[in-house]
């Protein structure tokens, strides 16, 4: 059942397809690709029924889909919310598609969900859940079929029960089943922060493509999780000042720089964003409004439509999220002429990591937290350059310029391979 207080995202399905739809003509993609390519290769539901700490079993409702894997296998993460549809999960493997190549990592895109509210659920139950979930997935994921990953209220912990699951189902370990682990068994130095990485990473290209830098820089950050809580933390130490943080709970402002190590303590403490001392309190809507260099929603879909669009006072929005903009706000966007560096691109620095991780727990041979970091910069960097350079060229958005590349080179991919049989 769907808590009162949520609103939730609706027709992000079909923002995936229009995009993709845009993208198809933009590069005269071949017809039947372009087919190909707007349903996934295939979707499982699965029932996942679970003993819950009061004795009873209740039965949650769960989602595998696998878009397309013609570059490599599906990666994607699984989330745990009361507002997972097949639709959304659908949505969100499609864009992993387009994230993986515009990044040029080997992989398809994949993604999984459950309903379920986490935050109502014990650590026992979420195992429960967790191992269920992980038995009826077992004939689609494996480490050359589709390798799931954290994404939404999951965890590393919640990787390391799949990782055990999949392991004793096959009788022996596959740490690279799944990423995002534990790294004491086998997950990646620096894959925690790396989402949040990866977008200080394109945040300080795209500043300075734009004739700025990232000292002195102001940022707005929508979201405390992961990725916001990581990209605030990394972005304030590289000499940002990040002036307002939201999350559920409100969020709070400090035009002279939140001190975002003491906001972390307050988060840990409290669990929330309001009520942190050192600034005042902010609305959610009014941090989307706010005048700032970098604006970056890292929290869920649909947060500007064409009823906030306009009112973005933001130099430049950095995707943290997936799907945060409509394709009717990105018109505005691109009319009003904000610069949108796109969510396949911006936050594709976990599923970076999260391939590192796969290789080293291929080859079980693991990397220093400085190597993984280097490489991260420099995958970062490159995919960043690439955009930049196709959206200069064409004259386009970096949204469309992303599309153009991530689908152009899985259409080549799909043309290479030829159609089975
Ligand atoms: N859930 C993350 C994303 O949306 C990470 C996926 C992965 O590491 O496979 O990009």
């Amino acid at each position: 059942m769907v808590a009162a207080h949520l609103t939730c995202p609706t027709n992000v399905l079909e923002s995936a397809v229009q995009q993709l739809d845009d993208a198809a003509a933009m590069i005269d993609l071949d017809p039947a690709i372009h087919a190909k390519l707007r349903r996934p290769r295939r979707a499982l539901i699965v029932s996942v029924p679970t003993h819950m700490d009061d004795g009873r079993f209740e039965v949650f409702l769960g989602y595998r889909v696998q878009h397309n894997m013609d570059r490599g296998p599906c990666k994607g993460g699984i989330r745990y919310h009361p507002c997972v549809t097949l639709d959304e999960v659908t949505a969100l493997a499609m864009w992993m598609t387009w994230k993986c190549a515009v990044v040029n990592i080997p992989y398809g895109g994949g993604k999984g969900g459950v309903i379920c509210d986490p935050a109502c659920m014990s650590m026992d139950e979420l195992e429960r859940l967790t191992r269920r979930f992980t038995a009826e997935l077992i004939e689609v994921i494996g480490p050359e079929e589709d390798i799931p990953a954290p994404d939404v209220n999951t965890s590393d912990r919640i990787m390391g029960w799949l990782m055990d699951t999949y392991s004793m189902q096959v009788g022996h370990s596959v740490p690279a089943v799944v990423t995002g682990k534990p790294i004491a068994i086998g997950g990646s130095l620096g894959r925690a922060q790396a989402t949040g990485r990866g977008i200080v990473f394109v945040a300080r290209e795209a500043l300075r493509t734009r004739g700025m830098s990232v000292a002195g820089a102001t940022a707005a950050v929508q979201g405390f999780g992961k990725v916001g809580g990581a990209f605030a933390e990394l972005f304030a130490e590289m000499g940002a000042k990040v002036i307002a943080v939201s999350d559920v709970s409100g969020g709070v402002i400090n035009q002279a720089g939140l001190d975002v190590a003491a906001l972390t303590r307050h988060v840990i403490d409290t669990g929330r964003v309001a009520g942190f001392a050192g600034g005042d309190a902010i609305t959610n809507d009014e941090l989307l409004a706010l005048e700032c260099d970098v604006l970056v929603p890292a929290a869920l879909e649909n947060v500007f439509t064409a009823d906030n669009a306009a009112s973005v006072r933001a130099k430049m929005i950095v995707e943290g999220a997936n799907g945060p903009t409509t394709p009717e706000a990105h018109s505005i966007f691109t009319e009003r002429d904000v610069f949108v560096v796109p969510d396949i691109l911006a936050n594709a620095g976990g599923v970076t990591v999260s391939y590192f991780e796969w290789c080293q727990g291929l080859q079980h041979l693991f990397w220093t937290e400085d190597e993984v970091n280097r490489r991260l910069e420099s995958v970062m960097v490159n995919a960043y350059n690439e955009v930049y350079a196709c959206a200069c060229e064409r004259r386009i958005d970096m949204r469309s310029a992303a599309m153009a590349v991530a689908v152009g080179r899985v259409a080549e991919a799909i043309r290479l391979r030829g159609i089975y049989p």
